[in-house]
């Protein structure tokens, strides 16, 4: 099944069209994306009878449809760093043994056609595969942790390098924690709906310039091991998002280093999933400023 945040409801493909999952559900579920997550067995079991011919179909979104982040208000969103081999190494690292894991805060995560401002400093692209969550679970093991994932679906983890590296410890949480700096979408998409859901095309292009091309199997620590380990410390939730690392191909590791400037296009694109699209404003640009974080939207 493909699910979207169309103005802040959930919206189910059917097949044809993207349906308002609560009107369709007769109430059962929604109209907030975040409560399909909290019931998201019972809401799975019940599209796909009601929609059976919706799976393997390409779905497009309405053109004048405003949409959100397929999970908008995660109570954890997760980081993996240097995930991938070749982007460990282009960063000067050693391949790690254990995940790298750091937090965006939630105030971060934005739709997927959005504007951004551009902070101070030197601001860097990663795509990544996003995992949602959709169960609680705790000390899940490998070979079950697929059962927790709701779906995937496409981000970019954007990141002010000089933040990042400033002090005596990197500061991987607030360089990529900036308004707008946790893009997602455009659709949530089930695993079931992927030949192989850890084999695929991610990447994205710069006013058009190809930056970062690569597979998804390229992962050193794959979605059913790392939803696992973390499971295993921190309890996972409905609606949690998994920022999985980015393949190498990012600005700073450049030569010479390249970041966003104002007026940029940053433009995502992940197969099975769709694309993304960020623009870069100027410092002074209010949007898209902080979002309801915790609250509960109608
Ligand atoms: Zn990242």
């Amino acid at each position: 099944m493909k699910i979207a945040n169309i103005s802040g409801r959930a919206a189910l493909f059917t097949g044809t069209e993207f349906v308002d999952v609560h009107k369709a559900s007769d109430g059962a579920f929604g109209p907030d994306p975040v409560s399909v997550f909290d019931q998201w067995t019972v809401f799975l079991a019940w599209a796909r009878s009601a929609y059976p011919d919706a799976v393997g179909v390409e779905a497009t979104l309405p053109a004048d449809a405003e949409v959100g982040p397929p999970s908008p208000r995660p109570r954890q969103v997760f980081g993996v760093g240097l995930n991938y081999t070749e982007h460990a190494k282009e960063a000067g690292f050693d391949l790690p043994e254990t995940p790298v894991v750091f937090t965006k805060f939630p105030t971060s995560v934005a739709g997927p056609d959005q504007t951004i401002a551009l902070p101070d400093g030197s601001v860097d692209w990663e795509v990544e595969l996003v995992v949602v969550i959709g169960a609680h679970a705790h000390r899940i093991e490998p070979d079950r942790a697929w059962e927790a994932v709701a779906g995937l679906t496409l981000g970019q983890d954007l990141s002010e390098r000089q933040l990042q590296h400033k002090g005596p410890a990197p500061q991987f949480s607030l360089a990529k924690s900036f308004p707008g700096f946790s893009p997602t979408g455009p659709v949530l998409v089930t695993p079931d709906e992927f030949a192989d859901p850890n084999d695929l095309n991610i990447g994205c292009r710069l006013n058009g310039e190809t930056m970062q091309d690569d597979r998804t199997s390229d992962m050193i620590f794959p979605i059913g091991p790392l939803v696992s380990w973390l499971s295993h410390i921190t309890p996972l939730c409905p609606g949690d998002i998994i920022f999985t690392g980015t393949p190498s191909g990012i600005g700073a590791s450049r030569t010479p280093p390249r970041f966003l400037s104002p007026g940029d296009e940053l433009v995502s694109w992940m197969e099975g999933v769709g694309t993304i699209r960020t623009v870069v404003a100027g410092p002074a640009y209010a949007g898209p400023g902080v979002p309801a974080v915790g609250g509960r939207g109608d």
